[in-house]
C-alpha cells in the first residue's frame, strides 16, 4: 500500500503542496482530477522523490520513501508521463529492455524474453523492431507502459498519458490502462479523462490549490460532490 501522510511541498516561496493525505491499497486505481496548477503533477513527482518533499511523509508498505535508495525507489514506484520520453535511437524492444538491463543488470537475453512478453501484454508485439519515430503516440505511449511495467514496479503513476496524443489515438491507451486495473495493478493516475476515472477508478481524488478537497469512490465525487469547488469544476470540464 502506499499512504501519504501530511505532505507538504514548496517551490520557493510558492506553497505547491499543503498537507496531503492520500491511502491507496493494492490493487486499485486512484484518479486524481484537479484545475491546471494544483499540484497534481507535483504530488506524483513527490511519491517517487523527483523532487523531495518539504513535510511530512509517504509510506510503500509500511516503511518511509525517504529511507529508500531513490534509484530503488522508482524501480518500486513506476511513471509514465505525457511525453513518453522513449530513446529515439533505439527500437521499441530495445528501449524496454534497457531499463532492464541498465537498471535491473538483467542479462541482455532475459532482458529480451522479458520485454517481448511485456509488448506483446500492450499489444505491439509487431512493432517491436521499430524506432520510435516509426511509431504512432499511442503506440510510443504504450512502449512507454510496457517498459514501466517490465520493472515489476508496486505501484505505477501515470501523469496524463493521454493528454499529448491524438484523439483517436486515446481510447487504445485508455482502455490499456483499464485493463492493467483490472489484472490488479495498484495505479495512481492524474487525467483529465473523467469517463476513465468514472469507469476505472476505486477511488478519486480532486485537488484544488495544493490540497485533496474531496477524495471518494466515482459516484460520490461526479454524482454527488460536496465542495463549491468540485461543483464549479465539474460544471466546467463535463
Ligand atoms: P496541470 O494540470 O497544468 O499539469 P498540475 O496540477 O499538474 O497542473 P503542477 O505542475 O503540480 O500542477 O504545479 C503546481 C504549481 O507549482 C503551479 O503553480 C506551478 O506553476 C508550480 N510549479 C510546478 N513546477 C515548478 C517548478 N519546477 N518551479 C517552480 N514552480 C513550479
Ligand atoms: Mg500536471
Amino acid at each position: 500500500s502506499l499512504e501519504v501522510r501530511d505532505l507538504g511541498m514548496a517551490y520557493g516561496e510558492l506553497q505547491v503542496l499543503r498537507k496531503i493525505r492520500l491511502k491507496v491499497e493494492p490493487g486499485t486505481v486512484t484518479c486524481v482530477i484537479g484545475p491546471s496548477g494544483s499540484g497534481k503533477s507535483t504530488l506524483l513527482r513527490c511519491l517517487n522523490r523527483l523532487v523531495e518533499p518539504k513535510a511530512g511523509d509517504v509510506l510503500l508498505d509500511g516503511e518511509s520513501i525517504l529511507a529508500i535508495k531513490p534509484e530503488t525507489l522508482r524501480r518500486r514506484v513506476g511513471m509514465v508521463f505525457q511525453h513518453f520520453n522513449l530513446f529515439p535511437n533505439h527500437t521499441a524492444i530495445e528501449n524496454v529492455m534497457l531499463a532492464l538491463t541498465k537498471i535491473k543488470g538483467m542479462a541482455g537475453s532475459k532482458a529480451r524474453r522479458l520485454a517481448e512478453a511485456r509488448l506483446y501484454e500492450v499489444g505491439l508485439a509487431a512493432r517491436a523492431d521499430y524506432r520510435p519515430s516509426r511509431l504512432s503516440g499511442g503506440q510510443q505511449q504504450r512502449v512507454a507502459i510496457a517498459r514501466a511495467l517490465a520493472m515489476d514496479p508496486e505501484v505505477i503513476l501515470f501523469d496524463e498519458v493521454t493528454s499529448a496524443l491524438d484523439p483517436e489515438l486515446v481510447k487504445g491507451v485508455l482502455n490499456l490502462m483499464a485493463d492493467l486495473g483490472r489484472r490488479g495493478m495498484t495505479m495512481i493516475v492524474v487525467t483529465h479523462e473523467m469517463g476513465f476515472a468514472r469507469k476505472v477508478a476505486d477511488q478519486v481524488a480532486f485537488m484544488d490549490e495544493g490540497r485533496i478537497v474531496e477524495v471518494g469512490p466515482p459516484a460520490e465525487i461526479f454524482d454527488r460532490p460536496k465542495s463549491p469547488r468540485l461543483k464549479q469544476f465539474l460544471a466546467e470540464v463535463l
